[in-house]
C-alpha cells in the first residue's frame, strides 16, 4: 500500500513538472498559432509608426545637413525675403546637398542591408523553389529550372547604382531613376519596395525608406537581414508570378477562393454590372476578389516560403522568441498596410497567407493545436488539411 502510494505520489510529482515545463511552452505556441496577428503585429499600428520615426530621424538629419551646406555654399538665409534669383539659387543648392547626404546614408545602409544579403535570401528563395515544385517528370524539371534562372537574373539597385546609370544618361538609368523618385519620395524615404523590367532586364529596388525603417535604423545587421528577407523574396518573385506563370498557381488561386475569398475586400472600381453578378453569384464574387490580386498573393506565397526555409535551416538552434522576431521584423511593414486594387490588406497577409501556412504552422509548433486546423493551408498542390 505504502509503496503503491509512494509510486503514485512520484508519478503525480512528474505529471506536475512537466506540467509546469509545458504550460510556459503551451502559452507561447498558443500565442502565435491562435492569435498570428497580435503575435506578429502587436496592435497592428505600432510597427509602422516605429517604422515611420525612423525614417523621420534620418529625414530631419539630412535636412538640417543641406540647409547648413546651402547657407555656407551660397551664403543666403532661407528664413528671409531671397527674391526669385536668390531662393533659386538657394534650393539647386539645398537639393544638390540633400542628395549627397541621402546617397551617403543610403550607401552604408545598403552594403550591410542588401549586398550582404541578396545571395543569400535568392538561394533560400531557389531552395524554397526546389521543395515547391514537384511536378515530376522533365516538364516539372524545366519549368523548375526555368524559374530558377528568373531569380538568378534579377539585379538589386542600390541608390548609388541608379545614381551612376542615371548619370551615364543610359535610358534605362534615367527611367530606373525617375521611379525611384516617383515611388520613393524626393528624399527617397517613403517605405516602399519595388520591381521592374527595363530593356528586358528585370531589377528590383529597396527604397531608402524601407531601408531605414529596420530595428536600428540600418545599423543592426541581424534587424537589416530580417528587414529585408521577406520583401526582398516578394519583390523578386514578381518575376515569377500569376501575371506571368498563371497555369502553375491553379490549385493555389483555387483554394485561396475556396476558403479565403470573403475575408478579401471586393476591388474598387465594379461597374453596377459586376457588383449585380456579385450579388447574385457567389463564386463569381469570390473569383474576382482573389484574381485580382493574384499577382501579389503569388508573390507574397514565395516570400512566406523563403521565410519558411530559413527559419527551416536556422529553426533548430532558434528559441521560439527567436522565431518570432523573424516574423515581426519581416512582416512589420504589412501590419497596417490598407488594402489596395493590387495588395490585400496587411492584416490579410499577416493572418491568412502567413498565419495558415503550413509549414511556418509546422516550425512554430502548431500542429496538433485545434486551432491550427480550424482552416486549410493553400498550397502550390492545393489545400492541406
Ligand atoms: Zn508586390
Amino acid at each position: 500500500m505504502s509503496r503503491r502510494v509512494t509510486l503514485f505520489s512520484t508519478l503525480f510529482a512528474l505529471l506536475l513538472t512537466s506540467a509546469a515545463t509545458q504550460t510556459s511552452w503551451a502559452e507561447l505556441r498558443t500565442d502565435y498559432c491562435s492569435q498570428t496577428f497580435s503575435t506578429v503585429c502587436g496592435d497592428g499600428a505600432s510597427p509602422q509608426r516605429d517604422r515611420d520615426t525612423r525614417a523621420a530621424t534620418l529625414r530631419t538629419r539630412i535636412q538640417t545637413e543641406a540647409t547648413a551646406a546651402a547657407r555656407l555654399e551660397t551664403g543666403l538665409d532661407p528664413s528671409t525675403e531671397l527674391g526669385i534669383m536668390g531662393t533659386g539659387l538657394y534650393w539647386l543648392s539645398y537639393m544638390r546637398h540633400s542628395r549627397q547626404a541621402m546617397l551617403r546614408e543610403a550607401t552604408a545602409i545598403e552594403i550591410d542591408s542588401i549586398h550582404s544579403n541578396v545571395a543569400r535570401i535568392k538561394e533560400l528563395l531557389k531552395r524554397a523553389l526546389d521543395r515547391q515544385i514537384r511536378f515530376g517528370g522533365w516538364i516539372g524539371d524545366l519549368v523548375n529550372y526555368r524559374l530558377k534562372r528568373k531569380i538568378e537574373g534579377v539585379k538589386i539597385l542600390t541608390l548609388l547604382d541608379i545614381e551612376m546609370l542615371n548619370l551615364m544618361r543610359t535610358a534605362s538609368g534615367v527611367s530606373i531613376s525617375e521611379s525611384y523618385r516617383r515611388l520613393c519620395g524626393p528624399e527617397g524615404l517613403t517605405d516602399q519596395a519595388f520591381a521592374t523590367t527595363v530593356e528586358g532586364k528585370n531589377y528590383v529596388v529597396l527604397c531608402l525608406g524601407h531601408l531605414v525603417g529596420a530595428i536600428g535604423a540600418g545599423s543592426d545587421s541581424t534587424s537589416n537581414f530580417y528587414n529585408n528577407l521577406q520583401v526582398l523574396a516578394h519583390e523578386m518573385a514578381h518575376f515569377i508570378d500569376y501575371g506571368d506563370y498563371p497555369e502553375l498557381y491553379g490549385p493555389y488561386i483555387g483554394c485561396l477562393t475556396d476558403h479565403y475569398a470573403m475575408e478579401l475586400p471586393r476591388p474598387a472600381g465594379w461597374t453596377s454590372t459586376m457588383t449585380w453578378m456579385a450579388n447574385h453569384a457567389s463564386t463569381i464574387d469570390a473569383h474576382v476578389r482573389v484574381t485580382d490580386r493574384a499577382v501579389e498573393l503569388t508573390a507574397d506565397y514565395w516570400a512566406t516560403q523563403t521565410v519558411l526555409e530559413y527559419l527551416r535551416e536556422e529553426g533548430r538552434s532558434f528559441s521560439y522568441e527567436d522565431k518570432v522576431r523573424v516574423l515581426r521584423e519581416s512582416y512589420a511593414g504589412y501590419c497596417s498596410s490598407p488594402a489596395g486594387n493590387d495588395h490585400p490588406p496587411g492584416r490579410f497577409r499577416v493572418e491568412t497567407l502567413l498565419g495558415r501556412d503550413f509549414g511556418i504552422q509546422e516550425i512554430m509548433q502548431c500542429s496538433g493545436l485545434p486551432l491550427a486546423n480550424l482552416t486549410p493551408s493553400c498550397t502550390l498542390h492545393g489545400e492541406v488539411e
